[in-house]
Parts: C-alpha cells; sequence; structure tokens
C-alpha cells in the first residue's frame, strides 16, 4: 500500500513539473499573442489605450508602412495603432515621425533616439528551423513572400535590395538588418560549442521586429513590452 502510494506521489510529482518546466517555454509565445505590439515610444499599455484618440497620424507619416490600425475584431484596442512584425518591422527612422505626428503624447515624445526605445524583445522560438543552424543558404523560395512586402518608396525597395542580396549566400539577415545602431549590442551570430552559427540576441535590442518580418524561415518573434533582463536573465 505504501509503495502504491508513494508511486501515486511521484508520478503527481513529475506531472506537476512537467506543467511547471512546460509553463516556463510556453510563457513567453503565449504572452507574445495576447499583448499587441506598439509603436515606438508608446505609453504603459493601459495608458496607452486611455490617451489615444485614434486618430491614425502616426500610421499615415510611417514611411515603411509599419502600422496599421486595430478593426473592430479587437474591441478594447479599436483604432489603435499595433505592428505586425512578420508584416513589416519598425526601421527605427531618424526622428521618429509616427511620435512626432502623435497630437496626445500617447507616443512619448521624449523618444529621441533608438536607445530610448522599448518596444519589447525578439525571441528565436525555433532554432533548429534557422537556416545556419541547418548549414543551408538562403534560396530564392526561402524570401519569396518577404520580397512581396510593401514596396512603395526608395527606403522601402532598399531594404527589399538588400534582403533579395542574400539569395544563394549564408543567412544571417536577421543579425545584418537589424536597424538599431549599434546592432552587435542587439543581436549577433555566434559559433555554439558543436559548431553551429545562431543568432543570439543581446541586451539592447529593443524588441523593433525587423528581424522577425525579415528572417527567411520565421523563427523569430518579439515579445511586446518585456525587455532583455524579463526574458533572457
Ligand atoms: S520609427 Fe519609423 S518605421 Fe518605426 S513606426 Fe515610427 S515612423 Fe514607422
Ligand atoms: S535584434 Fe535588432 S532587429 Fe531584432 S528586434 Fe532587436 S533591435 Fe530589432
Ligand atoms: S534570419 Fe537569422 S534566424 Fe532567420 S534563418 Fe537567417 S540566420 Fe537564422
Amino acid at each position: 500500500m505504501k509503495n502504491i502510494s508513494r508511486r501515486k506521489f511521484t508520478a503527481y510529482t513529475c506531472f506537476f513539473a512537467a506543467l511547471f518546466v512546460g509553463g516556463i517555454f510556453a510563457a513567453p509565445r503565449l504572452y507574445a499573442k495576447k499583448t499587441p505590439l506598439r509603436p515606438p515610444g508608446a505609453l504603459e499599455e493601459r495608458e496607452f489605450l486611455a490617451t489615444c484618440i485614434k486618430c491614425g497620424q502616426c500610421v499615415q507619416v510611417c514611411p515603411y508602412h509599419s502600422l496599421s490600425m486595430f478593426d473592430i475584431t479587437q474591441l478594447n484596442s479599436i483604432g489603435t495603432p499595433y505592428i505586425d512584425a512578420r508584416k513589416r518591422g519598425c526601421y527605427l527612422c531618424d526622428l521618429f515621425p509616427c511620435v512626432l505626428a502623435c497630437p496626445t503624447g500617447s507616443l512619448r515624445h521624449d523618444i529621441t533616439s533608438a536607445a530610448d526605445v522599448s518596444m519589447g524583445v525578439a525571441f528565436v522560438k525555433d532554432m533548429q528551423s534557422c537556416l545556419t543552424y541547418k548549414k543551408q543558404r538562403v534560396a530564392s523560395e526561402d524570401l519569396a513572400q518577404i520580397l512581396k512586402h510593401s514596396n512603395k518608396n526608395d527606403r522601402e525597395a532598399q531594404t527589399l535590395e538588400r534582403v533579395g542580396g542574400y539569395i544563394g549566400e549564408e543567412c544571417s539577415i536577421c543579425a545584418n538588418m537589424c536597424p538599431y545602431p549599434q546592432r552587435e549590442q542587439a543581436i549577433v551570430m555566434f559559433e555554439s560549442s558543436e559548431g553551429a552559427v545562431l543568432p543570439k540576441i543581446e541586451s539592447k535590442c529593443v524588441g523593433c521586429g525587423v528581424c522577425a518580418e525579415l528572417c527567411p524561415s520565421g523563427v523569430i518573434s518579439v515579445i511586446p513590452r518585456k525587455n532583455y533582463e524579463e526574458i533572457y536573465r
């Protein structure tokens, strides 16, 4: 009888330990799904929702067409701006036109440099699907969808042209296209002890989502409204 109880106890312990460990790994993904990625300088979410007047000025002036406004399916956020990083990240423009255009300060006007931005933090969700981990070069099919992203002006065209230049090459798109001015402080490629070359998110990542947009394998996402310390330490 005692043995059965001990076996049951061990089974319950293993079950709850698995739930706990699973929770740790699943939490960033769940959080990323329910919290929207806001433009640079956005106030804390509740304050942002209370002060944004849904004027769309930030959306209008963004030269990269990074911003969209939530529709009626997002009831409490309807009309507010967000970024779908897989479609177009934020390129951290000089002078932040979106911030300057915001009439209410919902996008904080004291944001003046990329170092002031804190949108979230990038997260490599499936390292084994990264092209360099698999030792594969970038094929044109890998970039087919990305090269269809918005291409309405010179800035957008130059960005897509740079990405297209990786066809046939080893991938380091995420690390090389990061718009943070000192990008090696935000993301680097490093060689693991097993000899695989992999991207590594560094402490200055601001969660702009450009690496998530341009990754040909789609293995990077942004965890909105979290910082490096919260996710990696
Ligand atoms: S910083 Fe530039 S790319 Fe980013 S949302 Fe603002 S205007 Fe758009
Ligand atoms: S690593 Fe660079 S490109 Fe990726 S989210 Fe961070 S700052 Fe943006
Ligand atoms: S962009 Fe970065 S994460 Fe994506 S396949 Fe290339 S090296 Fe890997």
